[in-house]
């Protein structure tokens, strides 16, 4: 089935063809699922002047105006819960159930950022020698968000959330593997009677030329970015003539630490879901797990079991678990992973090849992972996988584990399971990672900010700080 999706292009108000046009495929079974419009730099130049000609207005929208569309927006994405999950399924691969998950999740963020709205105010500084100060807020003016594949609704979504609730509008450019569900998304917020130029969207397979386009133009205040930390970084260079805010959310290489004290039925299942959702095709998967020598055997059981049974297959198929990767190229890499860490003397504990199902599914499965014998100059040590692969390391103490897992650039999600509170808390002060878990496997909530340190990102998502990422600063003095 090929989804027809017609124009794509929303600018100013109105959704467009475009002159040409690419195709999108399902990753489990390479066929054509739909056809979007190939936005170009002219396009991207169109929706930056409209989005400028909106914003006075759109900054002088009161907010609950505003929180009201974010609010209809959620309504609807749960009462088409339906039909989206499987569009999102179609293009990424993930299983039915995930997607839902993905979209429960988006609706929760445009509610949360419609709340979030209403106290997105400054502060009073009570009076100094010559009288008070106030810092003022103001939405940073228009805005570029770039999303991802692998989470194409919630990356998006919670973009959109921020930026509107902040009174910024947003052009978004979704992923060109995924910009089926990003239409649809959009389709729902701008259904909602969003006044034109407020949230416009850029289809493209050539993310270069249509970023680019924007980044060149100084009107362009803010760019939010979610994806690999090279084309983060490539960003950054290219946005030295004019600076301006930009939040980047980039990759990972997720330590989980499990202290001999964990509940280990509760850890090994924390364990799989952090690593094995989106088919370890996720930002905060975890890539390498450090287990206290003592629970070492036994932990390592009960995950090889819980890893064994995860079902390999289509996301639509009833009881997947594990999704095919979004193409062979992510596939390549993960075998190059595995490979090399066999070779250096790596033990696989359960999966450790390319999964083969039906002559339908031509898409790149890959079995589920568990490996040991993993040391730290292995590649699945050194990078970031992102695909079902589960190294194992073992840790005689906490100083020990919390300085192994700080041995990489990436600073994005840890993970921490254990009982003893003042160990936990240890731990996690001296670890260096923007978001963690403590015996919680899916530690993204709306109202926390989201985001990492080093190479993983700059700035913050969700939580009163990602409003504020949309938001400019000033000060006021007032003398008396
Ligand atoms: P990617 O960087 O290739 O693509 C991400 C987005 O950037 C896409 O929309 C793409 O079209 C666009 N893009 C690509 N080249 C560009 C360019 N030269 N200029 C402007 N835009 C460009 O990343 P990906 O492969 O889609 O996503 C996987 C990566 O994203 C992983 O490293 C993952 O860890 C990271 N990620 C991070 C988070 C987070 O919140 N930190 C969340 C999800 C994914």
């Amino acid at each position: 089935m090929s989804v027809d999706t017609g124009a794509t292009l929303l600018i100013d108000g109105q959704w467009r063809q475009g002159s040409a046009s690419f195709e999108v495929v399902d990753p489990a079974t390479l066929e054509p699922v739909g056809r979007v419009a190939d936005g170009t730099a002219e396009d991207a130049r169109a929706a930056l002047d409209a989005a400028c000609a909106a914003f006075d207005a759109w900054r002088a929208v009161t907010v609950e105006e505003r929180g009201g569309y974010l609010r209809r927006a959620a309504a609807e994405i749960r009462a088409k819960l339906d039909t989206l999950a499987p569009l999102l399924t179609s293009e990424n691969g993930k299983p039915l159930a995930e997607a839902r998950g993905e979209l429960l999740g988006s609706a929760r963020m445009l509610e949360w950022s419609a709340e979030e709205a209403r106290r997105a105010g400054g502060r009073v500084l009570p009076s100094a020698p010559n009288g008070p100060g106030l810092v003022v807020t103001a939405p940073v003016g228009p805005a570029l968000a770039i999303t991802p594949w692998n989470f194409p609704a919630s990356m998006l979504i919670r973009k959109i959330g921020l930026a509107l609730a902040a009174g910024a509008p947003l052009i978004v450019k979704p992923a060109e593997q995924t910009p089926l569900i990003a239409t649809e998304l959009v389709r729902i917020l701008h259904d909602t009677g969003l006044p034109a130029g407020v949230l416009q969207s850029i289809t493209t397979s050539r993310p270069a030329e249509v970023a680019g386009a924007l980044l060149a133009d100084p009107r362009l205040r803010k760019v939010s970015f979610t994806g690999s930390t090279e084309v983060g970084l490539s960003l950054l260079r290219n946005t030295t003539t004019h600076l301006r805010r930009t939040s980047l959310e980039l990759g990972g290489h997720s330590p989980a630490i499990v202290f001999a004290d964990a509940d280990l039925p509760a850890a090994a299942a924390g364990v799989v879901a952090a690593k094995f959702a989106n088919a370890g095709q996720s930002c905060i998967a975890i890539n390498r797990l450090f287990v206290h020598r003592s629970v070492h055997d036994e932990l390592l059981a009960l995950i090889t079991a819980k890893v064994a049974d995860l079902r390999v297959g289509r996301g639509t198929t009833e009881g997947t678990t594990i999704g095919p990767l979004i193409d062979h190229t992510a596939l390549a890499k993960v075998e190059r992973h595995v490979e090399d860490a066999v070779a250096g003397g790596a033990e696989i504990h359960t999966g450790g090849k390319r999964w083969s199902g039906p002559a339908e599914l031509k898409g790149a499965f890959y079995e589920p992972t568990v490996l040991t014998g993993v040391h730290d100059d292995m590649l699945v040590s050194r990078e970031e996988t992102f695909g079902p692969v589960l190294p194992v390391y073992v840790f005689d103490t906490d100083s020990e584990a919390v300085g192994r897992a700080n041995a990489t650039d990436y600073g994005l999600a840890a993970y921490l399971f254990g009982k003893d509170l003042t160990r936990l808390w240890t731990a996690m002060d001296h670890l260096h990672f923007g978001v963690i878990g403590l015996n919680d496997p899916t530690p993204v909530r709306p109202e926390l900010p989201f985001g990492g340190m080093h190479n993983s990102g700059q700035e913050r998502e969700g939580g009163a700080e990602g409003i504020e990422a949309f938001q400019e600063t000033k000060s006021v003095a007032i003398k008396l």
